[in-house]
């Protein structure tokens, strides 16, 4: 191994734990370099990378400090994706309960469609922004997705009726 592909080595080490994040480009990168590096290709294709701060730890401290860092990252986006997952739940449930306050079913569904205007459809637009500069692009596409099915599906309601 030449010192240029040590270096693409340290690299593909320290962004394989985020793989799943990373540009088309840069993921080619790295998988043209596991093909022929074994302990890349290991780690790519078994995930286990989170295995190694176990087997880091038994022979020293060696390259546990850059490492940590990126680590912190992939909890952070996971903690992101489940926090916006979260507050569209959340969203709904409040508006559901101020709307169930309601006897007749047409008053109910008047309630919940104005509630989703008026505070889902804001909050999911601010979402899609956050989601837009912390995470992925594709979390922007699923989100819009997932949105416009769920707004789609409250303006549909009265039709239950
Ligand atoms: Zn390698």
């Amino acid at each position: 191994m030449n010192e240029y592909e040590r270096k693409i080595h340290k690299l593909s080490q320290e962004l394989i734990p985020v793989f799943d994040e990373l540009d088309a480009e840069t993921k080619e990168i790295i998988q043209e370099h596991a093909r022929h590096c074994s302990e890349c290709d290991r780690m790519l294709n078994t995930g286990d990378f989170m295995d190694t701060e176990t087997e880091k730890t038994e022979d020293g401290e060696r390259d546990d400090a850059p490492i940590q860092p990126l680590r912190q990252l992939v909890h952070i986006n996971r903690g992101i994706r489940v926090m916006v997952f979260l507050i569209r739940i959340l969203v709904l449930g409040v508006i559901s309960y101020n709307s169930l306050r309601f006897q007749e079913f047409g008053d109910v569904v008047r309630t919940f469609q104005a509630g989703t205007f008026l505070i889902y459809l804001p909050t999911a637009i601010f979402l899609i922004a956050f989601t837009w500069t912390f995470l992925n692009k594709k979390w922007v596409f699923y989100s819009i997705v997932a949105d416009v099915i769920i707004l789609l599906g409250i303006w549909q309601l009265p039709l239950l009726q």
